[in-house]
């Protein structure tokens, strides 16, 4: 089958052909219908060798779905044919954290060398991808494959990143998203779907600002040196009840905290190399700073119910296999609108 590999540190990811996986006990197999690309993926393929740690060739491809067509011994047989959606941060399934469907914060992941797909084990970038369980796929319910690929990871990581701060997003507060690409688009519709907060978008780059007015932003702000005092033009002297940060570089982490109010969240969602300092005078009384990471798996049956409901939606753009290197460029030159979603 094809797939999209990252195969030489440094170098763009290629499409190659490998041998069309077979599931093993307990696993299933998905014929790929759509594949979304994340700025993750681009981060980790610009790291060092030394800092590298998801093994080489690299199937990509974190955000998937597909329809199940073949299962491994042990597995009933009762759900082929269906069409479902990956549920990406693996996990044992069996400690405390997984029982509460936290995957993505399991205990023993990491001891026992347990990697989502795409970040370690082979991804949804291929015709084929073998899911480690059934666990993992999460019934689609009649939504567009193509159009909804990008909630597993674009949908549920800020939809558990707003969840942490909901309580506190009440009629008057305010909410600041910042870099409103694939991720920050979707959070802009999240914060409007499920709070009453006033919601500022904050990017480099005027079309990803008029996209976020597109999908319900109540402002836009340009990100630069006077990017907080524009912000607290909207929020007035008690500032930001959240800020959630999708680029967490320092500029942005200081902007953030520029604004952020007393008793306050500030939630780290980008991976940029950014520090914050914390003391007990070093940020307003009570604010709170966290860095989650991706969602659980009940809280992506949630986001899928969302998109169910009409209350969000992915803007995507469609690519095949072979142009797959070409979504990676314009990822890279920053010129996509919302997701660039593969089709195989
Ligand atoms: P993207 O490239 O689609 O969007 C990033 C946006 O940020 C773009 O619109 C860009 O113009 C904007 N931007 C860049 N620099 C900026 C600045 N200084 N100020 C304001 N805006 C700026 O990326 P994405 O796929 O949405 O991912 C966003 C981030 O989230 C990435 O760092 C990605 O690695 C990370 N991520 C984290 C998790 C997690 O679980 N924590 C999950 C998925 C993605
Ligand atoms: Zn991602
Ligand atoms: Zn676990």
């Amino acid at each position: 089958m094809k797939a999209l590999q990252y195969r030489t540190i440094g170098a763009p990811p290629e499409i190659v052909e490998v041998e069309t996986p077979v599931p093993g006990p307990g696993q299933i197999r998905l014929k790929v219908t759509a594949a979304g690309v994340c700025h993750s993926d681009a981060f980790i393929m610009g790291l060092p060798a030394e800092q590298y740690t998801f093994g080489l060739p690299l199937t990509l491809g974190h955000e998937g779905v597909g329809v199940i067509d073949m299962v491994g011994d042990g597995v009933a047989g009762d759900r082929l044919g269906e069409s479902v959606a990956v549920y990406g941060p693996w996990g044992c399934g069996e400690c405390y954290t997984c029982s509460q469907g936290m995957e993505n914060y399991c205990e023993r992941a990491e001891a026992l060398h347990i990697t989502p797909p795409g970040l370690g084990s082979p991804g949804s970038m291929a015709e084929y991808i073998i899911l480690d369980s059934p666990r993992h796929a999460i019934p689609l319910g009649g939504l567009d494959p193509v159009k909804s690929v990008s909630l597993t990871d674009a949908g549920l990581t800020p939809y558990h990143a707003i969840k942490g701060s909901l309580a506190k997003l009440v009629p008057g507060s305010s909410a600041v998203v910042i870099g409103v690409g694939g991720l920050g688009h979707v959070a802009v519709q999240m914060l409007r779907a499920l709070s009453p907060a006033n919601v500022i978008a904050v990017d480099v780059d005027e079309e990803k600002l008029r996209l976020a007015s597109d999908v319900g932003a109540h402002h836009a702000v340009h990100s630069g040196h006077d990017a907080a005092a524009a912000i607290r033009g909207f929020t007035g002297d008690k500032g930001a009840t959240a800020v959630f940060d999708f680029v967490a570089a320092q500029a942005t982490l200081d902007l953030g905290k520029a604004v952020v109010h007393t008793n306050g969240d500030q939630v780290l969602v980008g991976v940029g190399a950014g520090v914050l300092g914390v003391g007990v005078l070093a940020g307003p009384y009570d604010s709170t700073i966290r860095a989650p990471y991706w969602g659980s798996r009940s809280e992506l049956f949630e986001v899928l119910e969302l998109a169910r409901c009409g209350l969000v939606h992915v803007e995507t753009e469609v690519f095949s296999l072979d142009d797959a290197p070409t979504a990676y460029e314009r990822l890279h030159a920053g010129t996509l609108r919302g997701r660039a979603v593969i089709v195989p």
